[in-house]
């Protein structure tokens, strides 16, 4: 389908109402719609929905989209619905749908009414649905989160390795785009190999968020004082605390609530209506701190969270990313302190020591690349975007100074000025 940048634009308009792309969706969008594989590599909140939704609404056939969390999906069809003020525009195929469900949605498919149908991988692989998808017109194929297909990536899902196969029986030359947040260049090869679409399109956005602070300190037994007198100096504005566990998110929530901050804890050992409730007054500025496990954050829209702070180190750059990246969305300031001690790491060895060897080898090797991080005296920028293969200079890229080792460079290279006299 070839298609004018004026047409591109339009569109853009009529469906979403923006009047810019943002960041690489243009190249995107036109690369999927001129029928190429296309593989995208964006930042969470980059826009990476955008690249997939717009050339389905544009083009005739239904586009399959693979996402793996059916919150996730009801969201953007809903979303979808929205705009197009045609239910059938986009549906979701999930074994959750009674008889008459299906029923209607295979209509709307055939009908050529429906743009995008969204679908976990493992209905996509039952036989029925793959029988059906086979008689009609796919636009194209969309994997979301497409790091699930690698043991390298934070999210593994044994199905995803079976999407190439299931796209094959769908159609001949049917375009895939794959889209994720995880930038490791193993995960990428991963995500090139098992889609079998070598010779696709690659759109990388670069990972540099170049407002965050990063700083790690060593974790003794004063942590929590220390902790208590950041935030103090950081009075009345929003942070999270990640903790490992729930029962020191309990704690130290505590801790600080005795010590005059307001702060609630937030765990998935809460009942739900707890946790919307505490999420709620960390949104509304009722509290000033989240104390939480990884449990909170996925989908958490706070633009202006002051600082990320980790309790404890997390288990990879991966998640450390991830977890600082909820703070400074704004563009405004954005403190991350990690707390570090080698005793956390061979904690986080010893959960992984019941688990399948391989699984135990990723584990390991993506922890060494946490120590590497916390122990290293360069550019903490720097190493996070050499992590996701990315050059960086930290004398001339953007927030080249902002973390500790640039600020106040360790001691061993004065004890080293010392040594030549
Ligand atoms: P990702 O999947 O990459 O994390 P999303 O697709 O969820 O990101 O988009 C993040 C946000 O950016 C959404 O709120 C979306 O509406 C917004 N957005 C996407 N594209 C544009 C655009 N061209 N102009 C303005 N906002 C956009
Ligand atoms: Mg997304």
């Amino acid at each position: 389908m070839s298609i004018d940048k004026s047409e591109l634009h339009a569109a853009l308009k009529k469906y979403f109402g923006f009047n810019k792309f943002k960041g690489l969706q243009e190249d995107v969008v036109e690369s999927l719609l001129s029928g190429s594989h296309t593989f995208v590599i964006m930042p969470t909140g980059g826009g990476k929905s955008l690249c997939y939704q717009l050339p389905a609404l544009m083009q005739e056939g239904t586009a399959i989209v693979v996402s793996p969390l059916i919150a996730l999906m009801k969201n953007q069809v809903d979303a979808i619905r929205g705009i197009s003020k045609e239910d059938g525009v986009a549906h979701v195929l999930n074994s959750s749908l009674n008889k008459t469900e299906v029923k209607r949605v295979k209509e709307d498919i055939v009908n050529g009414i429906t743009k995008l149908l969204y679908v976990a991988p493992e209905s996509l692989t039952k036989e029925e649905n793959v029988e059906f998808l086979r008689t009609v017109k796919v636009s194209f194929m969309a994997i979301d989160e497409a790091h699930c297909i690698s043991e390298w990536g934070h999210d593994f899902r044994p199905e995803y390795r079976n999407l190439r196969h299931i796209i094959g029986r769908i159609g001949d030359n049917i375009p895939i785009i794959g889209l994720t947040a995880t930038a490791t260049p193993k995960v990428q090869e991963d995500i090139i190999k098992n889609l079998g679409i070598s010779g696709a399109t690659t759109f990388k956005a670069s990972f540099n968020r170049p407002n965050l602070y990063y700083e790690v300190r060593p974790k003794t037994k004063t942590v929590d004082a220390d902790i208590i007198r950041f935030v103090k100096q950081n009075d009345g504005k929003s942070g999270i605390v990640y903790c490992l566990s729930r029962k020191r998110v309990e704690e130290l929530a505590q801790v600080l609530q005795v010590n005059g901050i307001k702060a609630v804890p937030y765990h998935a050992g809460l009942d739900a209506k707890t946790r919307s409730s505490h999420q709620d007054k960390f949104l509304m500025e009722d509290v000033d701190v989240v104390v939480a496990t990884i449990a909170f954050g996925m989908g958490i829209d706070k633009p202006d969270v002051r600082f990320v702070i980790h309790h404890d180190i997390p288990k990879s750059i991966e998640s450390y990313y991830q977890e600082t990246g909820r703070a400074g969305r704004d563009g405004g300031e954005g403190h991350c302190l990690a707390y570090y001690a080698y005793k956390d790491i061979e904690k986080l060895e010893k959960f992984m020591s019941g688990k399948p060897v391989a699984e135990q080898e990723i584990g390991h090797a993506l922890l060494q690349e946490v120590v590497a991080f916390a122990e290293t005296s360069i550019s903490r920028r720097k190493f996070i975007l050499h992590y996701f293969g990315e050059e960086f200079d930290n004398e001339t890229g953007e927030g080249g100074d902002m973390d500790d080792n640039i600020r106040h460079p360790k001691k061993q290279v004065e004890a080293k000025d010392d040594a030549k006299i």
